[in-house]
């Protein structure tokens, strides 16, 4: 991935990309907010609530993670755990060594990106396909997702033409319907053919150790019924404490991410094939992955963990709108991203510590998280942490020309005044020298220095004007 500081990235993003991803997540946002207002009373209420039970759920993990181990045994999984990203991939290469497995259908799982597991497998000889369409489009594109619940939001269909075209997938044709079955057809001959299948898991209940799967293309359902070993991936925050839990986060997690009422396919797993039953995986494994999540609950910014992985976030967000997802560097972009990436990149911490920053505090993230995260006071303590950890500050506007300038009111007057040359300088010959990085990062908007004092003016002109006729 791209190592640009995020507000430079934007800069570079071609306008229709921006335009895409603009349109998208504005899109998807409005449908959000009138399902829910039409179908709940009171949202926000449910909001709370599903943040208490994920803040239950992270603050008794030392209780929970046992519990569903041993319900997971009984029912005849095999529960790994891994401490890091390459204790997690030691894992699922062991497995599919131990049974000679060369071919891998893998349904989403945004573990498996962050912890880089199909160029480790590829490595390996391990065939790894990606079975969620906007992922597979990703994959044969060598690209990154862009959006963790939509992951080509930053690409038009003429794009994903062309690439089918280029990867042998057929003569370009850029009809919708053309395209999926395409790669319907492509896929299905790999499901035959594959020997294990992976899925993650947006919620593991705790209670009867039940895995919830939920997808809207089936490719998880397809991913686990001709192979003989099912492997799913899981952060060690994807629990729920019990099965009627279910019901609130099911509806709140399809209602947030695609603006549907329940997710087209949703799969509860509670083991492999069980005697008498005619087909399905004859062997199990759940991994649990922690790979920094401890940290994270140890520290100060432990309510990213409720985090359910909706994407509305990402989809309310100005910044996110208009930068797109490549510009966070992160399997995990977004508001989320900006506080769950620094803080998953450990001891690399600075090199993320920009992130924070690249928000306007303006809350939305906050208002439409269904498990109610307060973001934007992550995002603060992440922004402090940086600051006392030395982080370099490329691009900061000086703030002490800044505070003269404020509060002295005829300074003030004077560069308002004067504020108009600026839209003739050519950022590099701006006379502050500290300003260099700031402007070259953005586009200046015309000066308009003076409309609200105008205004202000001839408001209480008026306001005198009515008085005195009142009067
Ligand atoms: S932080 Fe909240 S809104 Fe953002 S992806 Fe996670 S659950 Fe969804």
């Amino acid at each position: 991935m791209k190592t640009q500081p995020i507000d430079q990235f934007a800069c570079t993003l071609p306008p229709e990309k921006r335009q895409s991803v603009y349109n998208g997540t504005k899109a998807t946002h409005e449908k959000r907010t009138k399902l829910l207002a039409g179908d709940f009373a009171d949202p926000d209420r449910l909001r709370q609530l599903a943040g208490e039970v994920k803040q239950h759920v992270i603050e008794n993990l030392d209780t929970l993670l046992p519990q569903v181990e041993e319900r997971l045994t009984a029912g005849g999984a095999q529960v790994h755990w891994a401490a890091d990203a390459a204790a997690a991939r030691r894992h699922v290469l062991a497995i599919l060594q131990r049974r000679g497995a060369t071919r891998l259908v893998k349904a989403k799982t945004m573990v498996s990106e962050e912890i880089e597991l199909a160029p480790f497998l590829e490595a390996h000889g391990i065939e790894c396909l990606e079975t969620d369409l906007g992922e597979f489009i990703v994959q044969i594109d060598h690209d990154h997702p862009s959006h963790i619940v939509r992951p080509i939001i930053h690409k038009n269909r003429r794009e994903i033409a062309t690439s089918f075209e280029k990867n042998g997938l057929g003569a370009y044709n850029d009809a919708p319907e053309v395209i999926t079955r395409r790669a319907r057809e492509f896929m299905r001959k790999k499901y035959l053919a594959a020997d294990a299948g992976m899925t993650g898991a947006n919620f593991v209940v705790a209670e009867s150790g039940r895995l919830v799967v939920v997808t809207n293309e089936g490719n998880s359902r397809f991913s686990l019924a001709a192979p003989k070993c099912h492997i799913a991936l899981v952060g060690i925050e994807k629990l729920l404490p019990r099965d009627r839990d279910l019901a609130l986060f099911l509806n709140l997690l399809a209602r947030s991410a695609t603006a549907q009422q329940l997710t087209v396919y949703t799969e509860f797993i509670r083991g492999p094939r069980a005697a008498g039953q005619p087909d399905g995986p004859e062997e199990m494994h759940v991994i649990f992955v922690d790979n920094g999540r401890t940290d994270v609950l140890a520290g100060e910014c432990r309510e990213i963990l409720r985090c359910i992985r909706c994407g509305a976030c990402m989809n309310v967000c100005p910044v996110y709108r208009q930068v797109s997802g490549h510009a966070y560097r992160s399997v995990y972009p977004g508001p989320v991203g900006a506080v769950l990436s620094p803080l998953l990149a450990g001891e690399d911490f600075l090199e993320k510590a920009d992130l924070p920053k690249a928000s306007s505090l303006c809350g939305a993230c906050n208002e439409v998280c269904p498990v109610n995260i307060p973001i934007p006071d992550l995002l603060l303590r992440l922004r402090d942490k940086g600051k006392r950890a030395g982080a370099a500050s490329p691009g900061l506007p000086p703030m002490g020309p800044w505070a003269l300038l404020a509060s002295q009111p005829v300074v003030w007057k004077a560069a308002l005044i004067g504020g108009r040359l600026l839209d003739y300088i050519p950022p590099g010959l701006i006379p502050v020298p500290a300003m260099h990085a700031w402007a070259a990062s953005r586009t200046l908007p015309k000066w308009r220095g003076g409309v609200f004092r105008k205004w202000l003016r001839q408001r209480e002109k008026r306001k005198t004007e009515t008085g005195e006729r009142k009067a």
